[in-house]
């Protein structure tokens, strides 16, 4: 083939892919563009996971009648005029790239108001050539309808996944938007039916009415200034975690960012404090002058480039003082605790609005006010003074010993000699008979006759559950409804039992008796989604199994109930288990060291 320059039309359609990846990409673009414009509403509305129809709708200052087709005209932006402007972005967008993106690779309809205009005006662009002009009746704002995206382009159409994971991917782009933009009120709806709603009147109202008052009321609020660096938000405490990162927002002057590096700096501060696979939850806000951050990186601006050391080192030192203060408060009042009542949170938002006497303020006044308030979710409690933890030094690893077959498990746990615990983790013992000294862990041990139990029950006629006596409120993301909503009666053999109140709302009903009393039957649901998440394609047998699993080790890592067991009852129970030497997972429940070994340590004996 000879040398040709390309068409407009195809130079166009390359470069949109860099722009237009998928239906979310569309979404993410005309809502910055809805918020550049000064939007206090954004609805988004989207069908077939927007491979069909994403329509975005705002109140903002709307495009000029003789402007829209320069809006929809590449590298056409009102936003940039020079170079110098690329250094103090205040916006969302600046590269104009967008709309003519989009047109290049759907059918685009625009509608129109601006403030001072009567009638409104209306723009399809289906023919590149004779766009359809009308004159429109419509509210001040802009409402633009992408329709059948990639339609012309079937490469690229290829590349779309299927509607629910294009869904999925704008259900969580949404979440992130409402929680960068608590100031403005957004609607999200997929397929005519609601998925989100926020009313715009702070950050702590989006958070509760994004995430619920399971979620709100474990938050720790963040406030800090630091070299020019403003950072605010919430971390969760160390009992509120997620079997993924879906529940880290980050956000750099409003804008929604990516930064693993700092995300595994806040992650190393919580770990040992959360089980171990398990993510933190934070929504963290960093403010920085414009001048002081590059976004003009990559077309999806995701990445923002920081002056690194600014913002690491002080955001390490903040979360361990927080997560060390948390650890404090929670261990010292923990009889208190028990007495309290137990937590009522089954009403509607609504309801929750109503006790709390909560009005929307519109934005106008909260736009011209930047001071927002992002501490009345929680008063802020600042430490007097943060205690020093004591660090278990590492204990010396010996290979487990399993006792021989022959010998009864039975008898060897009830002849050990206790001798105390170590790290409120391993219980020492004496075999005074073997010469050995015995280490047991106690959280697999618990787990074991947990699960041992559990198995036990599950042969049985008839499983037992505990019915609560008050239904906790179990608030998952609308993603992930029809998963749980499939799996119900699963959960219900094994004792789980949780009904559907609307809206992404469960009540968790009842639970295994074994559990006995937990703090919060929500995590353990959190838990249980995970594991069908990732558990799919197996056998319903091995799905069960694997549930069970988990519940035992959430149970045991949640139910201070289950360490109140004396040593006797505890090494009872395991001795009555059929696998008393491993937890479920496998993992040893004891080690033995022969008391030989440690006449070598001390160079009693030539090792
Ligand atoms: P950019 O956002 O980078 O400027 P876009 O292609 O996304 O580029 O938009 C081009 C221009 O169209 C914007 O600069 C803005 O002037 C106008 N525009 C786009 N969407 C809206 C909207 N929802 N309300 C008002 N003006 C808009
Ligand atoms: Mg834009």
């Amino acid at each position: 083939m000879s040398i040709q320059i390309l068409n407009e039309q195809t130079i166009l359609k390359i470069a949109a892919g860099e722009v237009i990846e998928n239906p979310a990409s569309v979404v993410k673009e005309l809502v910055e563009n809805a918020i550049d414009a000064k939007a206090t509403q954004i609805a988004v509305e989207v069908h077939n996971g927007g491979k069909s129809i994403i329509r975005v709708t705002d109140n903002g200052e709307g495009i000029p009648k003789d402007e829209i087709d320069l809006a929809f005209t590449r590298h056409a932006t009102s936003k940039v005029q020079n170079y110098e402007d690329l250094f103090r972005i205040e916006t969302m967008g600046f590269r104009g790239e967008a709309l003519a993106s989009i047109r290049a690779v759907s059918t685009v309809t625009v509608l129109s108001k601006q403030p001072q205009d009567e009638i409104g005006a209306f723009v399809k662009y289906d023919d590149p050539k004779d766009p359809l002009r009308q004159n429109i009746a419509h509210n001040t704002g802009t409402t633009v309808i992408v329709e059948d995206l990639f339609g012309r382009v079937p490469v690229r159409a290829g590349f779309m996944k299927s509607a629910l994971a294009e869904a999925n991917r704008i259900t969580d782009l949404l979440y992130r938007f409402a929680v960068a933009n608590p100031l403005i009120s957004f609607k999200y709806s997929k397929d005519d039916k609601i998925l989100l709603r926020t009313s715009g009147s702070s950050p702590a109202d989006a958070i509760v009415e994004l995430f619920g008052t399971d979620v709100s009321d474990q938050l720790i609020p963040v406030d800090f200034q630091d070299h020019g660096l403003k950072v605010y938000g919430w971390i969760g405490k160390t009992s509120l975690y997620r079997g993924n990162r879906s529940m880290q927002y980050l956000f750099a002057n409003q804008r929604i960012i990516q930064e693993p590096s700092l995300v595994q700096i806040i992650e190393a501060e919580y770990s040992g404090k959360i089980p171990h696979g398990r993510y933190p939850i934070f929504f963290l806000w960093v403010e920085v002058a414009p001048d002081q951050v590059d976004v003009n990186i990559h077309p999806t601006k995701q990445r923002v480039q920081w002056v690194k050391e600014q913002v690491f080192a002080p955001m390490k030192d903040e979360v361990r003082r927080l997560l060390l203060t948390e650890n404090e408060k929670n261990r010292l009042p923990e009889k208190t605790e028990e007495a309290k009542p137990e937590r009522v949170n089954l009403f509607t938002m609504d309801e929750y609005r109503a006790m709390k006497g909560m009005q929307s303020t519109k934005r106008k006044d909260a736009v011209s006010d930047p001071k927002i308030d992002y501490r009345t979710l929680q008063e802020a409690t600042m430490p007097q003074r943060t205690p020093q933890v004591r660090k278990v030094p590492p204990v010396q690893q010996t290979m487990p010993l399993p006792i021989s077959k022959e010998e009864k498990a039975d008898d060897w746990f009830l002849q050990l000699r206790y001798i105390g615990t170590i790290a409120k983790t391993y219980l020492l013992f004496e075999d005074a008979v073997r010469m050995e000294m015995v280490l047991l862990d106690q959280h697999a041990a618990h787990e074991r006759i947990l699960y041992d139990s559990f198995i036990k029950k599950g042969k049985g006629t008839s499983l037992q559950t505990q019915m609560l006596l008050v239904p906790q409120t179990l608030r998952i993301k609308p993603q992930e409804e029809e998963l749980l909503v499939r799996n119900l009666s699963l959960l219900e053999e094994l004792g789980f039992i949780a009904e559907s109140i609307g809206e992404s709302m469960f009540a968790i009903r009842g639970i295994p008796y074994q559990f006995g009393r937990l703090q919060s039957p929500q995590n353990l649901f959190y838990s249980l989604i995970d594991t069908l998440h990732k558990e799919t394609k197996l056998p319903e047998q091995d799905i069960k199994d694997r549930l069970i699993k988990r519940a035992c080790t959430e149970a045991v890592k949640a139910g201070e109930n289950l360490h109140e067991w004396s040593v006797d009852e505890l090494m009872k129970a395991l001795s009555t288990t059929e696998h008393p030497h491993t937890c479920p997972h496998g993992r040893p429940t004891y080690v033995r060291v022969p008391l030989r070994n440690m006449h070598k340590w001390f160079q009693r004996i030539p090792s």
